[in-house]
């Protein structure tokens, strides 16, 4: 067979690509990469990056961080594979167990194991169907997301999450309903206060489950600060007004903090900065800080004590993935917690936080930003032609990837997410290199804005 001959061709030429703009590809080939350094990206011409995206918001410890990399030879050495079926788990797997409960806001919980975190929060949305199923209420199934939400791409999570390119696919499936997105500076309205916007959503939530009945509505998935969204903070008070409703009506509260979780806002969960206690937590992405596909529903003590006795009274829960609770995976997961929460990690981020801000409010003067927003180590910038009125540009202009495509020539990795700029990077990042990352983003800016503005 004749081979072509670049990387770019090769993977051009046997790839199926997800969420990737195929003309961008076409036009400018695919970044093929060898391996990585630190907060860096090296490509198979040697070129490097500063990856402002942790890979998928995932490699939060860089990569190639030593001690994580030992923690999963260490594994392979001694047990490489096993699941959690028929009365059986690693050891590994029932410390894991233990170490995130230990860790969850819960006094007490549950853990189930999945390889992803759509599969987790799949898994979440058939946990409560099969507990408000065995608790005499089969009707209760509806799932409230809201919209811009992100929360996978299983046919379910893809159903939760609010993006209209699901429709490419004939979803969401019936019965997922999608709330307007909390962020305050888009959504409000004319003359409305950031507390009115916010007793606004909490009214839509409550006619909402008025309307549909609280008895048909299974939980309410949020993400503490929405990632794939575009980095969408909540407004202010926004989960102290709606969770009192949700409570009221018994709609369990899931948070998703596939994203937030370890670290990213600079504590351990995303409810722990926003304030609020959910029923349910999904975990995902740093869990593993990426070197292991894993994904974790941790049930707190209402619902872990609910759900056991549900599987008690039929003797087994018919769920679970062949690597569910994998070996490798819980002992990447030990030793990442470890690395994040007691190696400085999340301390750096914490540390930082307020230099990327001024950075980034820095870069927010410029007359074609029209916000940026976020918390921790993830952020946004908003592109906007008008930043009085805040217009977007033309959709066709592509801003936002023009943008990330003139950093990526740069040798920055950043995602363009609707018309926003989002920056992610790894929990490491020093000063100079956050320096650098803001050097070339505004070089980027200039370069783009003085050709679409
Ligand atoms: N939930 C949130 C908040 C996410 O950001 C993501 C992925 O970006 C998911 C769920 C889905 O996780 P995965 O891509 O591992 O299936």
């Amino acid at each position: 067979m004749n081979q072509p001959q670049s990387w770019e061709a090769r993977a051009e030429e046997y790839s199926l690509y997800g969420f990737t703009d195929m003309p961008s590809v076409h036009q400018r080939g695919t970044v093929v990469v060898t391996h990585g350094e630190g907060p860096y990206i090296v490509d198979v011409h040697g070129r490097r990056y500063l990856d402002a995206n942790s890979g998928l918001w995932n490699m939060v410890a860089g990569f190639d961080h030593k001690g994580l990399i030992e923690a999963a030879k260490a594994q392979y050495d001694r047990f490489p594979g096993y699941h959690a079926f028929f009365g059986r788990m690693s050891d590994q797997t029932v410390m894991l167990s233990e170490k995130l409960v230990e860790v969850s806001p819960f006094a007490h919980g549950r853990v189930f194991y999945t390889n992803s975190g759509s599969e987790a929060n799949d898994t979440m949305v058939k946990i409560l169907w099969f507990l408000h199923g065995a608790e005499g209420k089969p009707q209760k199934r509806k799932i409230l997301t809201r919209w811009n939400g992100y929360h996978g791409v299983t046919a379910v999570s893809a159903s939760m999450t609010g993006k209209p390119y699901n429709s490419v696919f004939g979803l969401p499936l019936p019965g997922f309903l999608h709330l307007t997105c909390p962020h305050y500076w888009r959504f409000g309205e004319e003359g409305e206060t950031e507390e009115q916007f916010v007793k606004r959503l909490a009214k839509e939530l409550e006619d909402t489950i008025e309307r549909e009945g609280a008895d048909t509505i299974a939980g309410f998935f949020a993400e503490p600060v929405m990632g794939a969204g575009g980095v969408i903070p909540p407004a202010k008070g926004y989960f102290q007004a709606i969770l009192p409703i949700l409570k009221k009506h018994d709609i369990p509260m899931i948070s998703d903090e596939v994203i937030c979780g370890f670290g990213r806002t600079g504590n351990t969960w995303g409810c722990e900065t926003y304030d609020y206690m959910p029923d349910a937590i999904i975990s995902s992405k740093n869990l593993t800080a990426g070197l292991f596909p894993m994904g974790a529903v941790i049930l707190g003590p209402e619902l872990a004590n609910r759900v056991q006795n549900a599987i008690e009274a039929i003797e087994e829960f018919p769920h679970g993935f062949t690597a569910s609770g994998h070996p490798v995976g819980c002992a990447i997961a030990l030793k990442a917690i470890d690395v994040v929460m007691n190696e400085g990690l999340a301390e750096n981020v914490r540390n930082l936080a307020p230099r990327f801000e001024e950075g980034l409010q820095r870069l927010a003067q410029k007359p074609n930003i029209g916000e940026y927003r976020g918390i921790g180590f993830m952020w946004a910038l908003e592109a906007v032609k008008d930043k009085a009125t805040k217009t977007p540009f033309d959709g066709n202009l592509s801003v936002s990837e023009r943008i990330a495509n003139t950093c990526t020539d740069l040798g920055l990795i950043c995602r363009p997410l609707g018309q926003s700029v989002v920056l992610c990077p790894p929990f490491i990042l020093t000063e100079g290199q956050m320096d650098e990352m803001f050097d070339k983003l505004e070089k980027a800016l200039d370069k783009v804005f003085a050709e679409v503005a």
